[in-house]
């Protein structure tokens, strides 16, 4: 056909439709149930079209397709695979040519749906059984047979039968879907658990602190890269195959404890011995891990190295306690001993405690040394009586400066008269030094004392520190250089 004469309107294949009827009462919208009927008799087409036009099921009128070869009915079903029922004649342009076409209907275009009717002029043409089997035939009526009744009943069950075999068909694939959905999410669940798994093992590796965890038994299955640097001796496959052996276990044990704000974890101090023998002070909190009921419960431990704070710590507390100047106890803090010294003597009265004594000095006439010789030369003086007093003291004892050029000794264990023997030979010691200058020069310098012993009973700082005072100004009286008791 010259394309230019084709009605615009008219789609590429509408020579497939040019025999579809009219909806036979011409009602508009309900879509008609399609028949395609395939036989070589144009007086068959012609009585179905007449029997389908009275036809209604569910509403929906009847159409009929007309294929007048099984080579015809070929095209039309390549084209519309959705026709759900077929009247076919048996003996057409060939003896075979409608079990044929069932064949590749059924085979080669995949249809397992159309609903096959097979209609035959004669008996002598129907099929056998085997073939309604293998050919998956659906009803067979001898031509003869097919009054309207009898042909809107065959009808009528093939439509059901074919829309059975829809909606299963479409169940399936929804279900298909579906499974594959779940499938596909299953995977993208799988796929995150992976890489946060992944991020969570970095994380780890990467903590500046070291971080281990501990099975049930106490042996190590985890660890990260600071745990490793901290303990190279440790097995350094972790986990725990060798389960008889103690390799997996965590070479850090229990030390000083440390209230926890959460009631599930340990902390505790402790100091291990890292590579190279320097001891590493370290805070170590255990948490044990919330478990699945009946499954024994790990535990995950995590370090923090606080040996730079505990150094900073104590210099800061010595540097608190001391006196600058001559590195003996300030004055705070001497006192501090003096009060707890006082108290050990007073409560020990009873069972008869070691007796304590305390010894008083002061640099004798100190504002020359300032005066004629500057105020370094005065420092470098306290310097070095504080360190002459120092060679003459054990290891029990305590002294702090707690003036100017004065200085307070605690000497526990020492009754009076030894106070003042050991007095005595600081006396001598500083009186037989005389102090080297900045300018080269040396000055002999002395210093005088005051002794006293603490009283068993209701004696206190104030009462100790006024009594070695006023020995100790007794000594100025009487001529410097001295020691004095009270
Ligand atoms: P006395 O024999 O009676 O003890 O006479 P003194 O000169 O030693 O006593 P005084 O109390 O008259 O003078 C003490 C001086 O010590 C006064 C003060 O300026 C000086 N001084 C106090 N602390 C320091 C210090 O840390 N360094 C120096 N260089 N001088 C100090
Ligand atoms: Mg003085
Ligand atoms: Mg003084």
């Amino acid at each position: 056909m010259d394309p230019l004469e084709s009605p615009p309107e008219s789609p590429p294949d509408s020579d497939l439709f040019l025999r579809e009827d009219e909806p036979a009462d011409g009602a508009a919208g309900a879509e008609p149930w399609l028949v395609l009927v395939v036989d070589d008799d144009e007086q068959v087409h012609a009585m179905t079209r007449v029997l389908l036009g009275d036809f209604r099921f569910e509403d929906r009128p009847f159409a009929m397709i007309s294929a007048f070869s099984a080579a015809e009915a070929r095209a039309i079903l390549a084209e519309r695979p959705d026709v759900p029922v077929m009247l076919l004649d048996v003996v057409m342009e060939a003896q075979d040519s409608g079990l044929e076409l069932v064949h590749h209907i059924r085979r080669d275009l995949g249809n397992q749906r159309i609903r096959i009717i097979l209609r035959t002029g004669q008996p002598g043409q129907a099929p056998e059984r085997d073939v309604i089997i293998a050919y998956d035939i659906n009803d067979y009526k001898a031509k003869s047979e097919l009054t309207s009744q009898k042909l809107f009943t065959s009808l009528v069950g093939a439509l059901r039968a074919w829309r059975d075999i829809a909606t299963i068909e479409q169940l399936n694939q929804s279900l298909e879907r579906r499974v594959a959905e779940r499938t596909a999410e299953l995977a993208r669940q799988q796929a995150q658990a992976e890489e946060q798994r992944r991020f969570v093992e970095h994380l780890i590796e990467m903590m500046p602190s070291p971080v281990w965890y501990e099975d049930a038994q106490g042996r190590r299955v985890l660890s990260n890269r600071a745990f490793r640097d901290l303990f190279p001796q440790a097995p350094a496959q972790d986990g725990a195959q060798d389960t008889e052996s103690e390799a997996g276990t965590v070479p850090i044990g229990q030390g000083r404890w440390v209230p926890a704000m959460d009631p599930s974890s340990t902390v505790f101090e402790t100091s291990v011995t890292a590579p190279g023998g320097f001891t590493r002070e370290l805070l170590v909190v255990r948490k044990a891990l919330p478990t699945e009921e009946g499954s024994p419960q790990g535990s995950i431990g995590i370090a923090t190295d606080i040996t730079a704070r505990r150094l900073m710590e104590r210099e800061l507390h010595r540097l608190a306690i001391t006196d600058a100047l001559s590195g003996v106890h300030n004055r705070r803090h001497l006192l501090g001993i003096l009060a707890g010294a006082v108290a050990d003597v007073a409560s020990g009265a009873a069972a008869g405690a070691d007796p304590c004594s305390l010894v008083m000095l002061d640099i004798d006439h100190f504002k020359r040394i300032n005066d004629e010789h500057g105020h370094a030369a005065g420092d470098r003086t306290i310097e070095f009586v504080a360190a002459e007093i120092r060679e003459h003291l054990r290891g029990t004892d305590s002294i702090g400066r707690i003036g100017g050029e004065e200085f307070a000794i605690l000497l526990p264990g020492a009754a009076l008269k030894a106070a003042g023997a050991i007095a005595e030979r600081i006396r001598a010691g500083i009186a037989a030094s005389p102090i080297p200058l900045p300018d080269g020069r040396f000055h002999p310098t002395t210093a005088s004392f005051g002794v006293t012993e603490l009283r068993p009973g209701q004696d206190s700082v104030e009462a100790v520190l006024h009594r070695a005072d006023e020995a100790l100004y007794r000594a100025k009286a009487n001529g410097r250089n001295r020691i004095e008791f009270n």
